[in-house]
């Protein structure tokens, strides 16, 4: 008997839910508010509310083998939040997993949303077909997600993957997790503004002009449009941030020989230009017996990612 499984994508403007089929059909995508600034309590309550939803939605309660959650931050093997979820004030500490058992009697397990998107591009995208996987994700910050053999790598505490604080730069710049030169803050999209504008004061290009006269519009979107324009500080900065980039892609291709490494995010939508000078810098942080053997891809899957994923997981863990 074809069996469901729900998934659940929270996000710092909407929860979205999926009810997942074990034979990959997809139905009743919903999505609602996530009520952030009302804290984890009222997050939590949304949470166990679209559940609800999804559960009735799908006629068939019995054959739902449970829930998966992909959250920012990092969320333990008990379903305890233990931090790293800043556009969700409130959710660290959160037990969810529980209140899940209670209200609907489903089992749940959980994953960074990030590491949940991996999963989803390993069974539906980017990554069909392979069984080795990461995944970067650059967007405000840079998100990681790591698949070994088909199932999600957690790490001991639920916190593994953190590629985006990968140290690329000896005395780099500060980053908030405490480390200097993270790749996140060159890479994501905050970094590659911070890099325009730091490099502006030696430029006079359209978008030094810019920089310096408008800081606040300077977005990635804007320095990859001028990138296209071979505008100079456009260039620096796009050299730069993909210098940094494939460092830490090379690093990890060296440390886990995957057969794909995954690029997404909303600074992807730059699209090749980004994909080629990550795939020839990536190549020297690199054995080349292991870097032959792993493709670097763009992300296929934008939206639903997350609800695919997490989905994904509850059939791994309770299937
Ligand atoms: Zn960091």
């Amino acid at each position: 008997m074809k069996k469901l499984a729900i998934g659940i994508d929270l996000g710092g403007t909407n929860l979205k839910g999926i009810v997942l089929g074990s034979d990959g059909e997809r139905r009743h995508l919903t999505r609602i508010p996530t009520q952030a600034e009302k804290g984890g309590q009222q997050v939590l309550k949304n949470l166990l509310s679209l559940i609800g939803v999804l559960i009735e939605k799908s006629g068939d309660k019995d054959s739902v083998i449970g829930v998966g959650i992909g959250t920012p931050g990092f969320i333990d093997s008990d379903g305890t939040i233990l931090g790293g979820a800043e556009n969700l004030p409130g959710w660290r500490g959160t037990q969810v997993f529980e209140p899940i058992m209670e209200q609907h009697g489903l089992r749940a397990t959980g994953g960074n949303d990030v590491t949940v998107a991996a999963l989803a591009e390993l069974k539906f995208g980017a990554g069909k077909g392979v069984n080795n996987l990461v995944c970067f994700a650059l967007g405000t910050g840079v998100g990681g997600g790591i698949v070994i053999n088909g199932k999600v790598y957690k790490g001991t505490h639920g916190m593994a993957g953190e590629v985006g604080h990968i140290s690329v730069e000896t005395d780099g710049l500060q980053c908030s997790c405490g480390q200097k030169g993270c790749v996140e803050m060159y890479a994501s999209a905050t970094g590659i503004v911070r890099l325009a504008r730091y490099f502006a004061a030696g430029e006079d290009s359209p978008l030094a002009q810019i920089a310096k006269t408008d800081p606040d519009a300077v977005t990635s979107k804007l320095v990859y449009g001028h990138v296209a324009k071979n505008d100079s500080l456009a260039l620096k900065v796009h050299h730069k941030a993909t210098q940094m980039l494939g460092k830490a892609v090379g690093i990890t291709i060296n440390t886990l020989s995957p057969d794909r490494v995954v690029l997404g995010g909303g600074v992807m939508m730059a699209g090749d230009v980004i994909l080629e000078a990550v795939k020839k810098y990536a190549a020297r942080h690199c054995w080349p017996e292991i870097f032959e053997q792993c493709t670097i891809v763009p992300a296929q899957l934008s939206e639903d990612a997350g609800v695919l994923g997490a989905a994904s997981m509850a059939f791994d863990e309770f299937q």
